[in-house]
């Protein structure tokens, strides 16, 4: 039986982690929950799985919470992100997940990895905003990384058996999101809900909009490049619309090693619950009769400039990966709110990028300093209208 703890566990990873943990009640137990503001579920998934500690960082949605749960001896409630974090590091958690949407992972992911639990990883901003940092503690207090987003999970798993040297390159596919093949002047009025139809992937408002300007395919070509260890020139994005192949590696030899599957979440979830070990019947297998057929090509660099922004940020470093970050966050959320245009995401980053002074990212205070000045920027920039 390995105790789980899950953050985010409001968020569309979160509930699918519950949902697989609710197939292997023998194999799994929930101890600890972690979510944002959404206390209403959050106290559903109380009564369904009985944890331990629950932590809610958003003040008024804790004090909602406690007082529903008024007379009850459990869970033990915890307010804040000091609240996350005591959940991340619960002594008793054999696997964290780490799924909180956005920068706002950060602190709890690197509290799971200094107190040296196998970290279910998710959250991709972790690694783009201080990759450095969290190897390095992941190494220093013997935690364990393993990835959750499926293009990572995929690539993890061509690796089994395999060494770093032999690998030519590795090559994240992207389904191209709901625009593909559009234009810039056809995305001039593309809207909130029109981005907000992702083809294949049933996921979040904001990773559905990065998937639609492929700051996603962006965010996780940094992602990759510290998990794996590798140069940007060595990490390739490919669009394949269909979304059953996950990622692939090619070696030296010209051989090369994908994994496929339905594009369904709990796949890579599973694997990061029960590695090294496979959980049986976890996605609908392939129909291979029924795949009319795989297709693939290149990015479309122009009209989507957001994936050519974190190739610009790996190759600077230090804080400018945090930068992108922040000022992405920013951006969709004005797109989200009718503020600003789709084709102003990248043109508002790119402004905010440019004029960002490059600092080391070598404490998360440094980190989390640029994080906010590049928010404050991008509002700034937004509000200018430029
Ligand atoms: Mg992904």
């Amino acid at each position: 039986m390995k105790n789980i703890a899950i953050l985010g566990s409001t968020g569309s990873i979160g509930k699918s982690t519950l949902d697989v943990i609710s197939k292997f009640p023998d194999k799994f137990k929930v101890i600890g929950l972690a979510a944002g503001r959404n206390s209403s579920l959050l106290a559903e998934q109380i009564s369904l799985f009985n944890p331990e500690i629950v932590a809610v960082s958003d003040e008024g949605a804790c004090k909602a919470l406690k007082s529903s749960l008024a007379g009850r001896k459990t869970p033990e409630i915890l307010c804040g992100t000091q609240g996350i974090c005591s959940v991340a590091e619960m002594p008793g958690a054999d696997v964290v997940i780490s799924a909180i949407v956005g920068a706002a992972g950060l602190l709890p992911t690197i509290a799971a990895i200094r107190a040296g639990k196998v970290v279910g990883l998710a959250n991709k901003e972790t690694l783009v905003m201080a990759g450095d940092i969290a190897l390095a503690e992941t190494k220093r207090h013997g935690a364990t990384l393993l990835p959750v987003d499926s293009e990572h999970s995929a690539i993890f798993q061509c690796m089994q058996g395999h060494e770093r040297d032999p690998v030519r390159k590795i090559i994240l596919t992207a389904s191209g999101g709901p625009f593909a093949g559009k234009t810039i002047g056809e995305l001039e009025n593309a809207s909130p809900r029109d981005a907000l139809k992702h083809p294949n992937w049933n996921m979040g408002q904001k990773i559905t909009i990065d998937s639609a300007t492929l700051m996603n395919k962006g965010l996780e070509v940094i992602e990759a490049h510290h998990l794996f260890g590798l140069p940007p020139g060595k990490i390739d994005v490919l669009v394949h619309p269909q979304s059953i192949i996950h990622s692939l590696v090619e070696f030296i030899d010209g051989s090369c090693i994908a994994q496929l599957s339905t594009p369904d979440m709990k796949g890579p979830i599973a694997l990061a619950l029960s590695y090294p070990e496979r959980l049986g019947n976890v996605m609908e297998p392939l129909a291979w009769e029924k795949l009319a057929g795989l297709t693939f090509g290149k990015p479309d660099n122009k009209t989507f400039p957001c994936l050519s922004f974190a190739y610009s940020a790996i190759r600077a470093g230090g804080t400018l990966p945090a930068v992108l970050n922040a000022s992405n966050e920013i951006a969709v959320k004005a797109f989200l709110d009718g503020i600003i245009g789709f084709n102003r995401i990248p043109a508002i980053i790119k402004k905010v990028m440019d004029s960002h002074k490059l600092h080391p990212a070598d404490t998360i205070e440094a980190i989390l300093e640029a994080d906010r000045q590049a928010r404050e920027e991008t509002k700034r920039v937004i509000a200018s209208g430029v």
